[in-house]
């Protein structure tokens, strides 16, 4: 656990060092959980998400984009149930003053169980060998079976308190468990009490005509008023879906996990209208369009796993989160939402419009069912840094290189064109190269350094290819093309450069393998 919290520490250095993330306001000594984009930050992001909007838009005929106002009428707030109910339980800790989310304590506490009986169970499967039988040992050893009961005694109780939502019993729970603040180490805490997650501000310049706004928490609900809007417009016929990325806020109680927790941060969701009772296929359909999305990216496999709601919000029907295994355990990157027809029914009532479809085939109106995908930008950008920064002993030079083994087409720059050395033509030469691609993929021109140094300096940002030029490219007109994972060099002509890169570096190349 220590190694990996090394990790995360390395990981947000470096993405300060090279220009991927920095504290927001840092001059002033930053501003809590609020974050700025870098100049490689802003490409790889704008990467994800042209990557998600092509995944959704140009591979799903049926589904469509858009771009609503962050700032809505608030009644649609009142409507969807965010005024009244989008609540997280906090409490405090007397000695440390730090605040913590109840419900997230108790999680903590759930995993660490779960912890422990994976560690019995690997020892166990190690001692055993080939002859190990998994169900067998889960149901017979006797310190398994005592942390399972513990487990389900405290996951039923967490449950039902979330659920009623009852504050005291939330409270007693975290008293049971003997749970500390890991400031402090003591268990003294205050009651646990509810706080809306919503930033609001004031609309109109007069202070009786102003309006109070609130800084939209989701996209969602920016699709959901644009149903009709966009079904009459764009002649849309039920199953389509409405795609959308933007800013969303949170004044989120307990922020301390870099960019996976953020006031102020970015999501891509994707509202899919449906008939009522197709909706589990449809969600099933998209569980696994979008864990496909996921792997795509080729950070591995085992780094993904699904998460089914154990609590659901009143309004769903079903509900699952992707998970990523993140330097500090597996956290959710993306939910998948069975919504039912609640968002459209709720603006329908208190709209007093009338927000439904009429189906021909049916020849009757209903109200649609609907199955969300919605994933943060943020978070995917943090399982990206996440899964592909490597350290590794570099033989020939000693010492070791950093590397960002980012999916090529999601890499902020694609090429590097380095000249081997500033005289003798090579660095115009090199210039020629940097023109003839200019329009098809990100390149950097870097003449400082050795070339050893330069090759380091990309491998940290993840530029999938060095380009270098030498005396021999203005004998022949080939370069070496050297490749970031596996230090590989190859010699190809300058003409035959585009038809060699542009399978790798494409978006194409990475929506293929969906
Ligand atoms: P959590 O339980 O971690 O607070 P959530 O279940 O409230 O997340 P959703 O409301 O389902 O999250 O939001 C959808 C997605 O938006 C999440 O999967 C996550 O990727 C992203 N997201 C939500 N809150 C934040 C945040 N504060 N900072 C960054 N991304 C966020």
């Amino acid at each position: 656990m220590a190694q990996q919290e090394d990790i995360f520490k390395k990981l947000i250095a470096h993405c300060k060092e090279y220009g991927f993330v920095f504290p927001s306001s840092e001059l002033y000594d930053g501003l809590g959980a609020v974050y700025d984009y870098g100049q490689q930050g802003v490409e790889l992001k704008n990467n994800i998400k042209r990557y998600w909007w092509e995944s959704m838009t140009l591979l799903h005929k049926n589904v469509v984009g858009i771009d609503s106002a962050i700032f809505m009428h608030p009644t649609i707030w009142k409507a969807s149930g965010h005024v009244d109910a989008f609540n997280d339980p906090l409490i405090d800790n007397k000695d440390s003053k730090k605040r913590y989310r109840a419900d997230v304590l108790i999680e903590e506490y759930l995993a660490k169980i779960e912890e422990k009986i994976a560690k019995e169970t690997e020892k166990a499967a190690q001692r055993f060998g080939d002859t190990f039988d998994k169900v067998q040992f889960l149901t017979t050893n006797s310190r398994v079976k005592e942390h399972q009961a513990k487990w389900n005694t405290v996951h039923e109780h967490f449950v039902q308190a979330m659920k009623d939502p009852n504050l005291e019993e939330l409270r007693q729970i975290i008293l049971d468990c003997e749970i500390a603040c890991p400031i402090s180490g003591s268990r003294n805490w205050t009651d646990v009490r509810q706080f809306n997650l919503m930033f609001s501000t004031e609309m109109g310049s007069t202070v009786d005509g102003s309006l109070k706004v609130y800084l939209r928490p989701e996209t969602a609900q920016g699709i959901f008023v644009n149903f009709l809007n966009v079904q009459k417009t764009g002649r849309m016929k039920i199953p389509f879906g409405i795609a959308q990325i933007g800013k969303a806020f949170r004044n989120e109680i307990v922020a301390r996990q870099f960019i996976f927790r953020m006031r102020e941060f970015e999501q891509m969701e994707m509202q899919f209208f449906v008939r009522p009772g197709e909706e589990m296929s449809w969600f099933n359909y998209w569980k696994e369009v979008r864990l496909r999305w996921h792997k795509a990216m080729g950070l591995g496999d085992a780094k993904y796993r699904f998460h089914d709601h154990d609590k659901l919000a009143h309004y769903a029907n079903a509900a699952t989160d992707i998970e990523f295994a993140m330097p500090f355990g597996f956290k959710e990157v993306e939910g998948i939402h069975s919504r039912t027809d609640f968002d459209l029914s709720q603006h329908e009532k208190f709209s007093g419009k009338k927000v439904q479809y009429f189906d021909p085939e049916w020849n009757k109106n209903y109200t649609p069912y609907v199955i969300e995908t919605s994933i943060g930008v943020d978070r995917c950008f943090l399982s990206l840094l996440a899964g592909s920064y490597h350290e590794e002993a570099v033989s020939e030079e000693g010492g070791t290189r950093v590397i960002l083994k980012l999916p090529p087409a999601l890499a902020p720059v694609k090429l590097a064109v380095l000249p081997l050395v500033k005289k003798d033509g090579l660095a115009e030469k090199a210039q020629e190269v940097v023109e003839l691609f200019q329009f098809d993929f990100r390149c950097q021109y870097d003449e400082k350094d050795t070339i050893g140094k330069r090759y380091r300096r990309q491998d940290a940002i993840g530029t999938p290819f060095c380009i270098t030029i030498d005396h021999e490219t203005l004998l022949n007109n080939s370069v070496t093309v050297r490749s970031r994972d596996d230090m590989s060099q190859e010699r190809i002509s300058i003409p035959a450069l585009y038809d060699y890169l542009s399978p790798k570096l494409s978006m194409k190349s990475l929506l293929t393998r969906i």
